[in-house]
């Protein structure tokens, strides 16, 4: 038996979803949110995975991401949304109005006549247990969450991309030197990026370069990169004290991949200025729809962007 159909169920739970919810809740919408599990993705999102927060608005100091989530999804709570620590197995967009989500171990069947959609991206890691080891003690895939910590110290940026390349050149405004490693003998990123890399003095390119083992997991922080020349094999240590994973994201879209309209980058398309997404009643807020600005602060302004579209959406087109 499926429940009373909702005015808006929101999916996902990071700085988006909670906004979204809070903002929904104060328009008396009821939202249900499922907050999904540890298993398939950490409520709460990336900032689940960042330790130190010093450029969310508000907190003076600094905040932890954790206890920065753990306000939002307090504060959704304290408004009323109703919360479900359960993932969303599948959806069908198929009806306006009738939207249905499947969720949880039960997969249960829920109808919303509007869908929020915020389950955001995750960075790609290159995969090397030293990695896993030091997240979070050195080793970060945000240079804008993270250079600060690393100011007038060398460290060391991974990737080709435009991703990469701004990474590099945003932390070479804070840090001593920044070492660009790439796997290849070019770079993927625009030219115009690549062509302000070339000219910073303080950025030191390595091609056709690997990374082997970031130094030191016994010592519980990062001391040095071992990378290896995967032409001519050549093994060297670069010391440096940070080190940024800059190899793309992944968009959390492919349970909607058949329903909406997607970038070729598996990003949610939606109409610009808004968060309106191919299919009217449906919304998309946060990283599953922003593969350039990806901040905690642009999340939540579009979570809170998607509750009031679709607050309006429904004043003109609810019949319940
Ligand atoms: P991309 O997919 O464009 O680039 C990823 C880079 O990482 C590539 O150079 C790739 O190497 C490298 N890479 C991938 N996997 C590995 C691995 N396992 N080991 C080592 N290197 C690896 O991702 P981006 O995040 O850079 O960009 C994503 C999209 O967002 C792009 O469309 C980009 O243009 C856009 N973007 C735009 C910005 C802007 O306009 N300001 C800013 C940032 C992103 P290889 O080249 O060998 O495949």
């Amino acid at each position: 038996m499926s429940e009373a159909p909702r005015k808006v169920i929101i999916i996902g739970s990071g700085p988006a979803g909670h906004t979204a919810g809070i903002y929904a809740a104060r328009a008396n919408l009821k939202p249900l949110m499922f907050e999904g599990l540890a298993r398939g993705g950490i409520p709460g999102g990336q900032l689940m995975i960042t330790n130190d927060v010093e450029n969310y608005p508000g907190f003076p100091e600094k905040i932890a991401g954790p206890t920065l989530m753990k306000h939002f999804r307090d504060q959704g709570v304290h408004q009323g949304v109703e919360i479900r620590t359960e993932d969303v197995n599948k959806v069908d967009l198929s009806k306006k109005g009738a939207f249905k989500v499947w969720a949880g171990d039960d997969n249960k069947e829920w109808t919303a006549e509007t869908v929020i959609i915020a389950t955001g991206a995750q960075a790609k890691w290159l995969g090397i247990p030293s990695e896993t080891a030091l997240q979070g003690k050195g080793v970060s895939a945000c240079a804008v969450c993270d250079g600060a910590f690393f100011r007038k110290q060398p460290v060391m940026v991974i990737g080709g991309g435009d991703t990469a390349m701004e990474e590099a050149m945003y932390l070479s405004g804070l840090c001593s030197k920044v070492t660009l490693v790439h796997r290849r003998d070019e770079f993927r990123a625009s030219k115009a990026m690549q062509d302000r890399v070339f000219k910073n003095p303080k950025i030191e390119i390595l091609y056709n370069t690997e990374v082997d083992e970031i130094l030191d997991v016994s010592k519980g922080e990062v001391t040095g990169v071992r990378v290896r020349n995967n032409k001519s094999n050549e093994k060297m240590v670069v010391d440096v004290t940070g080190f940024f994973v800059a190899i793309g994201h992944t968009p959390n879209s492919d349970l909607f991949k058949d329903w909406l309209e997607l970038h070729d980058n598996g990003y949610i398309k939606t109409k610009p200025g808004t968060t309106q997404t191919s299919l009217e009643g449906v919304f998309a807020a946060g990283d599953v729809q922003d593969f350039v600005f990806r901040q905690a602060v642009t999340a939540a302004g579009t979570g809170c962007m998607a509750a009031l579209e679709a607050e309006r959406w429904l004043a003109a087109n609810s019949s319940h």
